[in-house]
Parts: structure tokens; C-alpha cells; sequence
């Protein structure tokens, strides 16, 4: 049994994993796909200019920075094991996870644990029009795009968050023809990141609604879109679609678990404390009073909830932190 298991792999999960082995703990982290999180599932070519220590770093070249760490400190790791339900048992939780390839299914008994899921299991929220079903990656992403997949091509970005507008980037700097739509009339992404598409010259079209893709043959022709208050639509021809209009999340399983959540979040105290006693939460997935969602709240999250675990598994008679800086 381990003393403590972390549901998730992104930087609050590996973080909290980390601070988990400098306190000498049993830990195993089980990732539902690729250790890493949206480092690498959602981001992975993008320019990280946030993280202490380095001004520029690729979200991929970052999440394995992450990864070896954990390695070194010895954290045990396992991906492509979604965890599906989490059990009390008298001397803690039971985990099932299922094997994402053979549907195969493991068993993880632990003294505590810490859900670092990130988004959750969740599912990009799609257009809903004509044309959309049955498109692969080769001509739709609801991701960031692929560097080789849009270089030279007709590329349309819809969404004007900040996910659309860095996809819009990256499209921009692989060198696809970049065009941005947007439901809203005007951007809601970060001022940094609207300034870059200004400087790119992104064409874009506001208060415009996607109707329907023109499909042949499995590839993407024309975008077909309306603008309020336009006579005509617009049709945008297109090679490469990329929609970036959020995600849904499924919280499901979390409320099984008896979670107490608000919205689609876990909610926890400022000691990482959900409300279930032995089960702890950081990252994307929880919420509290002036909580960001950022690579380093995550990952200082990660390290209260490692630190709330090791009180609650060892019951030190007090808590310091001398003995982590030798
Ligand atoms: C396009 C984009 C760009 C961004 N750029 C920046 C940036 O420049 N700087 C910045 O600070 N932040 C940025 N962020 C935000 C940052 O990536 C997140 O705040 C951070 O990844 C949160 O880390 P996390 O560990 O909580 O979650 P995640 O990174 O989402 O990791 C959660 C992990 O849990 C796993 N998981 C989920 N469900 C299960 C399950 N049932 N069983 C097992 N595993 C499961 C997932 O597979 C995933 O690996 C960006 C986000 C996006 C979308």
C-alpha cells in the first residue's frame, strides 16, 4: 500500500508527488494518458515565458523537466491509467483505474490521496454544425494545432480566448495563412496575447458564428460562417480547422467519490483539504477564494497538498520545513 497516490500527472500532480518523496512517503502518481498534463496534451509547442528560472521554455521541453525530476526523487509513475472510482476502505481509499489500451483494470490501495486531475476527464466542447462528425486530426483539432500538420496551409482559428488566439499564433508562426473567428465582439484573452495577434496581422471576424463545414472526402474545404447583422455569409476556405471554444467538464466520477464540488471544481481549504478527510485536491481542478489557474499555482498547490497528506498519513508532532532545505 502507498502512503499516498495522486490522481493526475500534470505539474500540480508531479509537483505535489515531488514533495511527497523529500518527505520520504510512498507515492505513485497514475496518469489517465501522457504524464506531463496540458503541457504536453494541450500545449506542447508553445513558449512558456512564466516559469521562474527560465524566460522562455517549450511546454514539452518543461513537462520533461518535470518528469525527471519526479524520477530522480523517485516517484513512482504510471500513465494510460484513467482512475475510475476511489473506495474508503478501513485502513484508507481503494483506486480502480482502468488500462486506457486493454481495458484492463488495476487496483491501488493507499493511506491518502491527492486529485490533481487538471480539467478533469473532459471533452472539448464542439461546434455542433453540418460536417463536423467523422473529421480526424488530420483536419480538425480542438487542442493547440500541430506545427507540421498547418505549415502552408489555409488555417481557421475559431475562438478568441486565450487558447484560440496562442493557436492562432503558433498557426501563424508554422507559416499557415491564419484566420480568427469569434462569436464574441471582441477578444477575451490575455492582453499579451492580443497584442501578438495584432502584430501578426491576424485577420479576424467578430460577432461571427460558425454554420457549417464544407467537407470532401474526409478533408476540409470552406468554413461556412455568419456575421449578426450580415446580409450573406461568409465562406472561408479553409484547409485546417482548429476550434478552441472551451471544454466541458466532467465531474462525474468526483461527486461518486463524495467530493464536495462547486461548479465543475473541487472545493478546498488553504491547506488543500477537500471535503473528505484523507483525500486532498491542487491544481486546475480545485477552487478557493483568488485561485489561479497557472503552471506555478498548480504546482504550489501540489506541494501544500504533499505536505497535508504527510500530516495526515504520519502525524508528526509538528510540522518543518528545515529538514527539506539540507
Ligand atoms: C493553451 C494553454 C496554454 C497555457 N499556457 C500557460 C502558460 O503559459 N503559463 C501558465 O502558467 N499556465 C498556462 N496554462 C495553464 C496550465 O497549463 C494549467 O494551469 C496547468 O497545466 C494545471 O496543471 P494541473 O496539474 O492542475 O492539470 P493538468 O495539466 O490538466 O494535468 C492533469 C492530469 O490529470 C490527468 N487526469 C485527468 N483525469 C484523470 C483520471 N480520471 N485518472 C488519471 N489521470 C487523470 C490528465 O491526463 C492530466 O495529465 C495554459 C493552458 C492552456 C490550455
Amino acid at each position: 500500500m502507498h502512503e499516498v497516490l495522486i490522481i493526475g500527472g500534470g505539474p500540480a500532480g508531479l509537483t505535489a508527488g515531488m514533495y511527497c518523496r523529500m518527505r520520504k512517503m510512498t507515492v505513485l502518481v497514475v496518469d489517465a494518458g501522457r504524464v506531463g498534463g496540458q503541457l504536453v496534451s494541450l500545449y506542447g509547442d508553445k513558449p512558456v515565458h512564466d516559469w521562474p528560472g527560465y524566460h522562455r521554455i517549450i511546454a514539452n521541453e518543461l513537462a520533461s523537466h518535470f518528469v525527471r525530476h519526479a524520477e530522480e526523487l523517485e516517484v513512482e509513475i504510471v500513465g494510460n491509467r484513467k482512475v475510475m472510482d476511489l473506495a474508503r476502505r478501513d485502513e484508507g481509499f481503494e483506486l480502480v483505474a482502468q488500462d486506457v489500451v486493454t481495458r484492463e483494470e488495476h487496483r491501488y490501495p493507499a493511506q491518502s490521496v491527492i486529485v490533481a486531475i487538471g480539467g478533469g476527464s473532459f471533452e472539448p466542447r464542439k461546434l455542433k454544425v453540418p460536417g463536423e462528425d467523422g473529421l480526424t486530426e488530420d483536419a480538425l483539432t480542438y487542442r493547440m494545432p500541430d506545427r507540421s500538420r498547418v505549415a502552408g496551409k489555409r488555417v481557421v482559428v475559431v475562438g478568441g480566448g486565450d487558447s484560440g488566439l496562442e493557436s492562432a499564433q503558433a498557426a501563424h508562426e508554422a507559416g499557415a495563412k491564419v484566420t480568427l473567428i469569434q462569436v464574441l465582439e471582441r477578444f477575451t484573452g490575455m492582453e499579451s496575447n492580443i497584442d501578438l495577434v495584432n502584430q501578426m496581422e491576424i485577420p479576424r471576424h467578430f460577432n461571427t458564428r460558425v454554420r457549417a463545414i464544407e467537407v470532401d472526402d474526409g478533408s476540409i474545404r470552406a468554413v461556412m460562417a455568419q456575421t449578426k447583422g450580415a446580409p450573406e455569409p461568409l465562406r472561408l476556405e479553409c484547409d485546417y480547422l482548429v476550434v478552441n471554444i472551451g471544454a466541458a467538464v466532467n465531474l462525474d466520477a468526483v461527486k461518486r467519490w463524495g467530493i464536495e464540488v462547486e461548479g465543475n471544481l473541487i472545493k478546498v481549504d488553504g491547506h488543500m483539504r477537500t471535503s473528505v478527510e484523507g483525500i486532498f485536491a491542487c491544481g486546475d481542478i480545485v477552487t478557493y477564494e483568488g485561485k489561479y489557474k497557472l503552471l506555478l499555482t498548480a504546482s504550489s498547490e501540489g506541494c501544500v497538498a504533499a505536505n497535508s497528506a504527510y500530516l495526515f498519513v504520519r502525524k508528526p508532532q509538528r510540522l518543518t520545513m528545515g529538514e527539506l532545505y539540507t
